[in-house]
C-alpha cells in the first residue's frame, strides 16, 4: 500500500512537471482559438450581404464595423487614440465615356492600360488623368487594436499581425464573397487577438492587430499605415501577415499558377530579413501538426508572392516579415471563393501556429536581429 502511494506521488509529480514544461512552450491562450469561432467570424465577413467588401462601398465598412465591435467585445485597446479606425483619403478615378482606356504611371516608368477604376492616395501626384475620367474622393479605413505587453519597458515595442478586410466586390453581376481572400485571415486575426487577451500574463512586448483595407487595389491601406504608423516603426519588430489561409488543395488546384498546400501544409513566405525570425518559426513548427513550405519565398520567385500582399510595405521599412498563405487556388478572385470551401480545422491549426509564433517573438528577452534589411539589398 505504502509503495503504491509512493508511486502515485511520483507519478503526480512527473505529470505536473511535464505539464509545466509543456505549458511554458505553448501559451495557454491558444485554447481560445477554435474552429467554431473562426467559422462564425468568416460566416459574417463572407456573407453575400457584404457584396464582396469592395473599397469605397458600404459592404467593406460594415465588415470593419463588425471587426471593431468584436475587438471591443474581446476587450482590445483601440490603437488610434479612442478609436479602432485609421482613416485615409483616396481618389477613385473611373471612366465615364466610350474612351475607356487610361494610362497610368504609378511611381515607376511603367504604363498600364486599364478599363478598371483607378485608385490613388491623395498626396501621390504621378497619375495621368485623361479628360474622359471622373474623380471621386473616398475615405477608407484601417482597423487597429492593441494588447499591451507586460514589461514596463519592452511593452513599447510591438509585433504587428495583419490581414486585409477588403475584396473585389462583384464581377459580371456575381458576388465575390472572398471567404478565403481574406475573410479567413481577418477571422484568424480576431481569434489570435482573443488568445492574447485571454492570457493572464501577457508577453513582454505589445501586439498590434491590423486589419487593413485597399489591398486589392494596390496595397494602399498598409502603405498608408507604414507612412503614418500608429506606433513607432522603429519600435515595430516584425509583421506576421496572413492572406488566404483557409483552404486545402483540391483537384482543380494543380497548375503552376495555383500552388496549393495539402491538409497539413502552409506556405511561409519571406526573404530571410531576420534569420532569427525564421528560426523562431521553425522552432514553433516542430511542435505543431503543420509543415511549413518555404518554396514560394524570395523576391525573385516568379509568382512574386513576396511582394503581393501587405507585408511587403513593412519589408520596405526594414521590418522583417513572415507571410502565411495556404496557397493560390483555382477560385482565387472568383465567385467560387465561398465559405463552404474553407477547411476550418486547418484554419484553426494555422491560426494557433501563428499565435504561438507571435507570442514567442513578443516574449523574447532580446529583440530579434534584422541581419538582411531591405535597405541593404
Ligand atoms: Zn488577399
Amino acid at each position: 500500500m505504502r509503495k503504491s502511494v509512493c508511486w502515485l506521488i511520483l507519478l503526480t509529480l512527473l505529470i505536473s512537471f511535464s505539464f509545466q514544461t509543456y505549458s511554458q512552450k505553448i501559451p495557454s491562450g491558444a485554447d481560445a482559438i477554435t474552429s467554431a469561432d473562426l467559422e462564425s467570424y468568416v460566416s459574417f465577413l463572407a456573407s453575400p450581404l457584404l457584396e464582396g467588401r469592395m473599397n469605397g462601398e458600404p459592404g467593406l465598412e460594415i465588415a470593419q464595423q463588425y471587426i471593431a465591435s468584436q475587438a471591443r467585445l474581446i476587450g482590445l485597446k483601440p490603437a488610434a487614440g479612442l478609436s479602432y479606425f485609421q482613416p485615409y483619403s483616396m481618389i477613385k478615378k473611373s471612366i465615364d465615356t466610350e474612351k475607356s482606356i487610361m494610362s497610368i504611371i504609378p511611381g515607376t516608368n511603367d504604363t498600364i492600360i486599364t478599363k478598371q477604376p483607378v485608385y490613388q492616395i491623395i498626396h501621390d501626384k504621378k497619375l495621368i488623368i485623361p479628360e474622359s475620367s471622373v474623380s471621386e474622393r473616398i475615405t477608407l479605413y484601417n482597423v487597429a487594436a492593441i494588447v499591451e505587453g507586460s514589461d514596463p519597458v519592452l511593452k513599447n515595442e510591438y509585433v504587428i499581425i495583419s490581414a486585409h478586410v477588403d475584396h473585389i466586390g462583384r464581377s459580371g453581376g456575381r458576388i465575390n464573397a472572398g471567404a478565403d481572400d481574406d475573410a479567413s485571415g481577418c477571422a484568424a486575426l480576431l481569434s489570435i487577438a482573443e488568445a492574447f487577451q485571454s492570457l493572464e500574463k501577457k508577453p513582454l512586448r505589445s501586439i498590434l492587430f491590423l486589419w487593413v483595407s485597399g489591398e486589392e487595389i494596390g496595397l494602399y491601406g498598409s502603405r498608408y499605415y507604414v507612412n503614418n504608423p500608429l506606433v513607432p516603426l522603429e519600435n515595430t519588430i516584425a509583421d506576421l501577415n496572413m492572406d488566404m489561409i483557409g483552404r486545402v488543395k483540391g483537384v482543380a488546384d494543380s497548375t503552376d499558377k495555383t500552388p496549393m498546400t495539402g491538409p497539413a501544409g502552409v506556405f511561409v513566405i519571406t526573404d530571410n530579413q531576420s534569420r532569427e525570425l525564421t528560426a523562431i518559426a521553425d522552432e514553433v513548427d516542430q511542435g505543431t501538426l503543420l509543415d511549413f513550405d518555404y518554396s514560394l519565398s524570395g523576391k525573385n520567385h516568379p509568382l512574386q508572392l513576396f511582394a503581393r500582399s501587405d507585408h511587403y510595405n513593412f519589408v520596405t521599412k526594414d521590418i522583417p516579415v513572415l507571410f502565411f498563405t495556404t496557397g493560390l487556388h483555382s477560385d482565387y478572385h472568383t465567385p467560387g471563393d465561398v465559405i463552404e470551401k474553407i477547411d476550418f480545422n486547418k484554419l484553426e491549426i494555422v491560426t494557433k501556429t501563428m499565435f504561438r509564433i507571435g507570442y514567442n517573438i513578443a516574449n523574447r528577452k532580446t529583440r530579434i536581429v534584422v541581419d538582411n534589411p531591405f535597405s541593404k539589398w
